[in-house]
């Protein structure tokens, strides 16, 4: 195909747009990024999470035992659920299809489309990095969850049954074994399960930030501002704040949570929800994890950065806007005491940000029919980092009339 002035505008700068900026920009694209923020600032979401690669995630977010247990969950201030009680009317249109897949049958015909998404995607962040500043963030090594008795970890049979129809069922450890591993682990936590050959970035901000930074060494373009309206068709259209309007060949359409504000202009249904989380950083650390941990009983990781030691998880709704709750930081700050009970650290920082997620846990790629020329890119929820580089290079296939070699039917963006 001859590429000479084919433009595409891509909104939104996180590990998504970046992701699929750079492999449009390698295809001879001209590309057009867009965001009011730089990538690797505070206000995205790839900024603050755990930085896993998570390529064994196989396993839905909506599930049955979520649904039994979030009642008591959202009453009991010790734990890591939230919810703004006042947002939950808006909250329902998305809420009442996600626990429509909250059940076996559903969960296990989501973990297909899922597991295709991460397995490879240790492969995929290297294709996107190698050659890169990016690639030297990439950090490999083991991944072990903590749990406080092995019986935590048995009753979860449905996770496991998943699991081990994607030969991702990781190998048990004692409280000897884990002691033996790591000498500072506290000793609330007598069992654990362990994945080796895992990744994860000892900085996401640095890694988004060298990507970018090589997508503008190589001549991709940036604009910085705010997207107001995009406009389907066969010469579609990006309006920024202030009124200047970008046409192009294609859009991409990679705002993360922010994603669903388009949904009018484009005539469509988005159902995408701020899924929040937030993070505890801990700088200069007296010691640091060998390796990242899942710590089950709280729903965090804590993972091991340059010049820090992260602990990022928990689930708030309260909408993309409305203000940080006080709590999940300090929730946050008292569990990482029972992991590491003998840590000092010189000062610490919390953050919080919006993981864009649907009723199904799948994201969203590809064009919509009643919106041509629009390519949707979001719905990462908690993998979000780990797959926004295969999403990037899916949407380069579809931008550029190549089949990817796998069924996209379940990431169809107007499925729901
Ligand atoms: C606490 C926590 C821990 C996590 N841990 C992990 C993990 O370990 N591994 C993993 O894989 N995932 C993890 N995630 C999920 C992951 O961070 C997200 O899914 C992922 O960062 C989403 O990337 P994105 O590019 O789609 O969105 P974002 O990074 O949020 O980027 C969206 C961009 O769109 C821009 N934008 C918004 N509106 C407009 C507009 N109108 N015009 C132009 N631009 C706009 C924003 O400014 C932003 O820069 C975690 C998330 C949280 C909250």
């Amino acid at each position: 195909m001859d590429m000479t002035e084919r433009t595409i505008v891509i909104v939104g700068a996180g590990i998504t747009g970046v992701s699929a900026a750079e492999w449009l920009r390698r295809d001879g694209w001209k590309t057009v990024l867009v965001d009011p923020i730089h990538p690797g600032d505070p206000g995205q979401t790839s900024f603050g999470n755990a930085g896993l690669i998570a390529r064994t995630s196989v396993v839905p977010v909506a599930s049955p035992s979520l649904v039994r247990k979030a009642p008591m969950m959202v009453f009991d201030p010790d734990s890591p659920l939230y919810l703004r009680w006042r947002y939950l009317p808006r909250l329902l249109p998305w809420l009442i299809p996600f626990l429509r897949n909250a059940n076996p049958k559903r969960m296990h015909e989501i973990a297909g489309p899922l597991a295709e998404m991460t397995f490879d995607s240790t492969e995929q962040h290297m294709a996107l990095a190698r050659g890169t500043k990016a690639q030297a963030f990439i950090t490999r090594g083991d991944y072990i969850s903590l749990y406080r008795s092995r019986s935590y970890w048995e009753q979860d049979t449905l996770t496991a049954e998943i699991q081990k129809r994607f030969d991702m069922v990781p190998a048990p450890l004692t409280r000897a074994e884990l002691a033996e591993r790591d000498r500072n682990l506290g000793p609330d936590y007598t069992f654990g399960t362990i994945y080796s050959d895992f990744g994860w970035l000892s900085s996401p901000a640095g890694y988004v930030r060298a990507l970018f930074d090589h997508y503008r060494g190589q001549g991709g373009d940036f604009r910085q501002a705010s997207v107001v309206d995009v406009t389907p068709g066969e010469a579609p259209t990006v309006t920024l704040e202030g009124g200047e309007i970008l046409t192009a060949d294609k859009v991409v359409l990679s705002a993360g949570a922010w994603s669903r504000r388009f949904a009018k202009s484009l005539g469509m249904t988005i159902r995408l929800e701020a899924e929040r989380g937030y993070h505890v950083s801990m700088a200069n650390p007296s010691f640091t994890a060998p390796h990242p941990y899942m710590v089950t009983d709280a729903k965090f990781v804590l993972t091991p950065m340059q010049g820090a030691l992260r602990a990022a998880g928990v689930v708030e709704f309260a909408g993309l806007d409305g203000p940080e709750h006080p709590e999940p930081p300090k929730f946050i700050a008292k569990a990482v005491k029972r992991v590491y009970p003998g840590l000092e650290f010189e000062s610490s920082t919390s953050w919080m940000g919006r993981r864009p997620t649907t009723p199904d846990s799948l994201p969203a790629i590809g064009e919509a029919a009643a919106a041509p020329n629009v390519l949707h890119a979001y719905g990462g929820q908690h993998v979000g980092l780990t797959i926004g580089p295969k999403v990037g290079r899916l949407i380069a296939d579809l931008a550029g009339r190549r089949t990817p070699n796998i069924d996209l039917a379940p990431y169809r963006p107007d499925r729901f």
